[in-house]
This record gives structure tokens, sequence and C-alpha cells, in this order.
């Protein structure tokens, strides 16, 4: 007997007669691992990345630059992420965007895009000729990724994106994020896919002041921040609770590991698990890393190991393992490599 399992993108094929189950994809026939294919139940973890988001060009000495991501996919390219399965990032529908900014904001930003040379949208937040495409790409390869988990063909699903989005408002882009990426993923879950309840958690070192703004008035979204206090954008405060699912949990400069986890064993962690998420997204910033320029949190690249386990527990209890990680910040291009690795691997445990 021949069993097939269809996603838009992916076949299934599992038969008694054959030795193996096969997937098949962009019509290459891959064989699948012993556990990647239990009872029709694909646990695997994709990727999501796209050329195009290296073109996005802030200028030289910007900190937020084109090696990023060529450092972590570098990283991604080692033979121990070869199970990684890989797409590329489709462009985001502009209505889609439109779930979490104002028109006017959008049309703005993709009228602002130069033929040449460099626009100033603040003082660190710049668009080159090469941006327009990625920051479309970056919403539309979270929106993808949420597809997918949601139709259960991958169990979770990183997308090795930028320019980062947690800091851009509905209609200000600011901290060097135009659209934001992981809220608008939220709202998409819930209106494309009838999600009830979305969650974000943001390890980043810096409070994504846009992701909490765009949830503040909404029980249905729950925000949930560890982040350096004060520093850049000088919000995140434990006052700021917004309707009861805003968690900000601020530290101070030189923090270290033992705060940070602290920080999610008693505080972020135990309200996620009372809120019960049906999806739980990542804003993935690796930027409090202790050899990170821009901050002082001092955190230990095992620190992103541990709290992408402690996420993925939450997320199995909670949702099925539901589970889609977008990168933000981490500006340091040895550590960012190496905390994507382990962040990677995480996921990658089933
Ligand atoms: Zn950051």
């Amino acid at each position: 007997m021949i069993k097939v399992f269809e996603s838009p993108k992916i076949l299934y094929i599992r038969s008694d007669i054959f030795l193996h189950d096969y997937r098949v994809v962009d019509n290459k026939l891959f064989v699948l691992k012993m556990d990647e294919c239990k009872g029709g139940k694909i646990v695997t973890t994709y990727l999501y990345q796209h050329p195009a988001c290296a073109n996005h060009e802030p200028g030289p000495h910007h900190p937020e630059s084109p090696d990023r991501l060529e450092s972590v996919l570098a990283k991604l390219g080692e033979v121990c992420f070869e199970d990684l399965v890989r797409f590329e990032s489709p462009l985001a529908q502009l209505e889609v965007i439109s779930l979490m900014h104002n028109p006017s904001y959008i049309d703005h930003i993709l009228q602002a895009v130069p033929a040449n040379g460099l626009v100033q949208l603040d003082h660190d937040t710049i668009l080159s000729p090469g941006s327009g495409e990625a920051i479309l790409r970056g919403v539309g390869g979270v929106c993808a990724a949420i597809d997918d988990v949601l139709n259960v063909v991958a169990n979770n699903v990183f997308c090795a994106m930028r320019p980062p989005g947690h800091h851009a408002e509905a209609s200000q882009a600011m901290g060097f994020c135009v659209f934001n990426n992981i809220a608008i993923g939220a709202k998409y879950a819930q209106e494309t896919h009838g999600v009830d309840k979305v969650a974000v958690v943001d390890f980043d070192v810096h409070h994504g002041n846009g992701t909490q703004h765009m949830f503040e008035s909404d029980p249905t979204l729950f925000y949930g921040s560890s982040h350096q206090f004060p520093a850049y954008p000088g919000t995140g405060e434990s006052s700021e609770t917004g309707v009861g699912n805003i968690v900000n949990v601020p530290l101070k400069p030189g923090s270290g590991s033992e705060l940070f986890r602290e920080a999610y064993t008693e505080n972020i962690l135990p309200k996620l698990r009372d809120f019960n998420p049906d999806l739980l997204l990542i804003s993935a910033g690796f930027d409090a890393h202790i050899q990170d320029p821009l901050c002082q949190l001092n955190l230990a690249t095992a620190d992103f190991a541990w709290v992408t386990q402690e996420l993925m527990l939450v997320a199995d209890e909670c949702c099925n393992g539901r589970l889609v990680s977008t990168l933000e910040g981490g500006y340091d291009l040895n550590a960012l490599a190496e905390c994507v690795g382990v962040h990677v691997t995480a996921l990658m445990r089933s």
C-alpha cells in the first residue's frame, strides 16, 4: 500500500513495499530518515532564506551588514545542518503587510527605495536599491514558514532573513527595521489559518517596541521579552503590561547568564504557559552575546541553546511543537554564527 502526504511544496510517500519513506521536493526524490515521518507526522526543520536579503546595503560601517547573513548561511552550510530543508523566501503580498502596517506607510516605504545611492529613514535605518525586495522577502519568508508549520509539513522553521523587524512600528521605520516581520506573521496566522492565540518571545538584547505596540491591546496576542534596560529603544519596562498580554523583563547591563535564565524560568515561561498559545514565534536576536558590540548583557553561546530548548518545551506542551523563529539582531559575526548554530541545532533536535 502506498500512502501520500501532500503539502503545497512537498510530496511525502510512505509504502510498505519500499524500504524507505520518500519526499519529493522540486521534482527531486529524497529518502526520509527513519524518524522523519512517523504516522504521517513529519518531523523536520525548514530554513527560509533568499539571496536578495544580502542586497539590502545600509552603507559601510553599518552594523546590520550583508556580512551577517553570509556568516549565518556559512554556519548553516556545515555538514551537521545537511538535514535542514531549504527554501527561498517568497515575496510578501502587500495586503499581508497591511495587517500590521498602515497602507500609506507601506506606499511611502516602497516609493522611498532609491534607484541609486542611499535613503535615510531615521538616523540608523537606511534603504539601498536592493532593500525593497529584501524587506518583502523578509515578511514573505515568515508567512511561508507559518504556512508550513500550520499545514504540518514542518515541525519548526528558522527564517534567516534581514533586515530585522521588531522595532518597526505601524507607521514608522526605526532601529534598522522597516516592516515588522514577526508581528505581521502573528496576525497572518490568525487571519489566514484561523489560529486563535499567537505568542512571540523575543530574546534580542533590545526591546521589540514595534511588536509590543502592535500587540498590546489584543488579548489573543502575547509578547514576552528579555532585554537590556536602559538601552535602545527606551521602552520595555516591567510596568508595560498591555491588557495583561505583555511581559517585559528588563535586565541591567552586565546581567549575564544567571539573571537571563531566571527571567525565563521565573517570569516569561510561566506566563507563556498560562497564555497557552496555538503557535509560538521567536524573535531570535543574538546581540545579548558577550562578544556583541552593541550591548552588555554578557550571555554565553550556551544560553541561546538553553532558551531555545525551553521554548520548544512550551511549544510541545501547548501547540504540538508549532514554532517559527526569525532572525533579528546579532552584530558580532563569529558570535552570531555560533549562536545561530546552537539555536538551529536545538530546533532540529527531533
Ligand atoms: Zn537587537
